[in-house]
């Protein structure tokens, strides 16, 4: 059985975790503030603050800003459902806007075009890890209004020099175990703006502000066992990034044509949380593989064809997106003879 995902966790990871269980403090010690610190140098802004999710971080995101019944925010409608969710649990109206089949990010134009009155920020995501051609969104949107990151797959990725989770008002991070770096659960929220990371950290603790609870807030926080955990991996970021590149290129190498590959714009750095193809009779593609021992999944939802979401649409290009996008096993015990025995399974797919 080759597996789609496997964290590269070890030896470091377990002597990080002895560590803080000898401490005997498991929650709000200095783990957490050292893993706020690594991922604000890592995205490059002035704050972090870790969740117990990436969803956590959607969340608090969404609140911190005020957004609530009445307003709306614009999600893609291909991504992972979490991002529309959080605006629909806050009471607000997550508009749903296309996707380009090609990089799988959202459309500049349909952003422009699902801008109301109502609309309170766009939350734009970096699907797998391609950063979002940033500059373009900015362009498409009235000056002032907020563009925030779903960056939950983009830790370490790149538009051009700017790092992902550093480019918008605020940027959501992810530590899922199919994430780059993981603690097993987690998130954080990375941001300049000094009012929305103090908003977060209030929040995720109840609500409390010094000795007051001026509103009411949820229990987000991240242990520092999970944080110990981050803090070693996100050290090895560089080395994991260089890793995945690696298996990114060898998969280009090997697949057979008929299937469109993942990658960057030219300048920019992805993030590789996952490999994620398109080709024609994907469903098909998936048996052959599953078939064959090897692990492989669907690249991520089309919102409109969601119960929860089923009334917005059409849709052209998520729809595209959903029934051709297939990820492949990506992580760092895949060995060459199992990229190639999943490029055979594809060869004789794509020549049938
Ligand atoms: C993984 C992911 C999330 C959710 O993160 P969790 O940590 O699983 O809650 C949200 N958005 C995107 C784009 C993701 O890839």
């Amino acid at each position: 059985m080759i597996r789609l995902a496997w964290p590269d966790l070890g030896e470091e990871e377990l002597a990080a975790i002895a560590e803080v269980l000898e401490t005997g403090q498991l929650t709000m010690g200095p783990k957490v503030a050292e893993f706020e610190h690594g991922l604000a140098a890592a995205c490059d802004v002035a704050d972090a603050v870790v969740v117990s999710s990436g969803t956590a971080a959607l969340h608090l995101a969404v609140l911190a800003l005020g957004i609530g019944p009445g307003d709306e925010v614009i999600v893609p409608a291909y991504t992972f459902p979490a991002t529309a969710n959080v605006v629909a649990l806050a009471g607000a109206k997550p508009v749903l806007v296309d996707v380009d089949p090609e990089t799988m990010n959202v459309l500049p134009q349909a952003v422009t075009d699902a801008i109301t009155e109502r609309t309170r920020a766009v939350l734009v995501v970096h699907l797998f890890g391609r950063p979002a051609r940033w500059e373009e969104l900015e362009a498409a949107v009235p000056d002032g209004m907020a563009l925030l990151e779903d960056a939950a797959g983009a830790l370490g990725a790149q538009r051009g020099k700017r790092a992902c989770g550093g480019l918008g008002r605020l940027g959501c991070l992810s530590f899922h175990p199919r994430k780059i770096v993981t603690t097993g659960e987690g998130g954080a929220v990375t941001t300049g703006d000094e009012g929305v990371a103090a908003a977060v950290r209030t929040m995720r603790h109840h609500g409390w502000s010094s000795d007051d609870m001026p509103t009411p807030g949820l229990n987000y926080r991240l242990s520092d066992v999970l944080c110990a955990l981050g803090i070693t991996q996100l050290r090895r970021l560089e080395a994991l990034l260089e890793q995945r590149e690696r298996l990114a290129a060898a998969y280009s190498e090997r697949l057979p044509d008929g299937i469109r590959l993942p990658g960057a714009d030219d300048g920019d750095r992805h993030g590789w949380q996952a490999y994620v193809v398109q080709l024609d009779r994907r469903n098909e593609a998936l048996n052959a593989l599953r078939g064959a021992g090897i692990e492989a999944q669907i690249g991520t939802y089309a919102l409109h064809r969601l119960g929860a979401y089923a009334e917005q649409g059409p849709f052209p290009g998520a729809d595209e997106v959903y029934e051709r996008a297939l990820a492949l096993p990506f992580h760092n015990r895949l060995t060459r003879h199992d990229v190639d025995r999943i490029a055979e399974v594809l060869t004789s797919h794509v020549s049938e």
